[in-house]
């Protein structure tokens, strides 16, 4: 209750509903709104597979829509042509700690309907225009796992302004049992639940969650100072509208101007005992999600294969930052 109800404030939503990772608190937010066989859901086309997997999980199908060359998240002139009448939801992903676009997107959700899902896995903290991601559509879903900002080990968190939705992710997350009635089940739940081991360690967490997204704004800032002048070094964006929280410091390589390819740097790298982490993949050509495709997609082909992860956490030091920048100077 305690992790909880921080964690509400934190985001500036009325519920929250704590469950045992992000890809159950996707799962709980779908079935929560009824989305299931025969349905869709827009998902971008430039995410981790959790994003779809818990589309697919409730029985329904994702569609996958390209990504804005501008923020690298989804691109909301596209997401009107993948709109069917099976169409239930969209789900924005808040991709590396960059926020969505999400006035338009909610705009497309009004006039069509459809709900909103955040995934918000990697955008603790992030803002669009002032606002806490996962407090603008109607459902926001978190993970701690380790390699989040704010980690549990594993975990993660529903919120909503919907008190129905949040007694009905509830429920699901509890194995169905009613809330009034103790064992007794009027739907086929889950156990979805969340340790109060974990909730302890997220409680002590929120409590530097401001400390460890004022780090990451440094280190970025740090990163992008020094990489600046390097040459095919491409900058991750942070929109008029955005307040990104660089949960990864993400780089596009230009590999003619850098005058090397994004393997052989990141081969580079890794012989000075310097990890990078490459984009993901597009998820229309993942073997598991074949038939999911629309048509195609440019900018997630370009942004996925040219774009890498640097080093990040919340403790990254400005000395770490340094070495990495010297080493891709130096390789370039
Ligand atoms: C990490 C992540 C998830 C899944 O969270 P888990 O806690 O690992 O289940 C979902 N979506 C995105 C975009 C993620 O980065």
């Amino acid at each position: 209750k305690r992790f909880e109800e921080g964690f509400a404030r934190f985001v500036h939503t009325p519920y929250s509903v704590s469950c045992s990772n992000g890809t159950t608190a996707l799962h709980l937010a779908i079935l929560a709104l009824e989305i299931s066989e025969g349905d869709e859901v827009i998902v971008p086309d430039l995410t981790f597979a959790a994003s779809a997997n818990a589309v697919i999980h409730a029985g329904a199908d994702p569609v996958f829509v390209d990504v804005s060359p501008e923020h690298w998240t989804i691109d909301p002139a596209k997401i009107e042509a993948a709109i069917t009448p099976k169409t239930k939801a969209i789900m924005p992903v808040h991709l590396y700690g960059h926020p969505c676009d999400m006035d338009p997107i909610m705009e497309i959700a009004r006039k069509h309907k459809l709900f909103v899902i955040e995934d918000c896995a990697e955008s603790i903290g992030a803002q669009y225009n002032g606002l806490a991601t996962g407090s603008i559509g109607h459902i926001g879903c978190f993970s701690f796992f380790s390699n989040k900002v704010l980690t549990t080990g594993e975990g993660g968190m529903c919120v909503t302004a919907d008190r129905d939705i949040a007694q009905k992710m509830q429920q699901l997350r509890d194995h169905g049992m009613s809330r009034n009635k103790r064992y007794w089940h009027e739907i086929v739940g889950y156990n979805y639940r969340i340790t109060n081991l974990q909730a302890a360690i997220g409680v002590a967490q929120l409590e530097q969650l401001e400390l460890f997204l004022a780090n990451r704004r440094i280190i970025a800032k740090r990163y992008s100072e020094e990489l600046r002048n390097i040459p095919g070094v491409g900058l991750p964006p942070e929109m008029s509208w955005a307040k990104n929280i660089y949960w990864l410091y993400a780089v596009i390589l230009d590999e003619e101007q850098a005058g090397i390819s994004k393997d052989a740097l990141m081969k580079s790298l890794e012989r000075e005992g310097i990890e990078t982490r490459p984009f993901f993949y597009p998820l229309h050509v993942q073997p598991c999600y074949k038939g999911h495709n629309q048509e195609s997609y440019p900018v997630t082909e370009r942004l996925s294969r040219f774009g890498f992860n640097l080093p990040t956490s919340n403790d990254t030091t400005l000395e770490e930052i340094t070495r990495v920048c010297e080493a891709l100077r130096r390789i370039i």
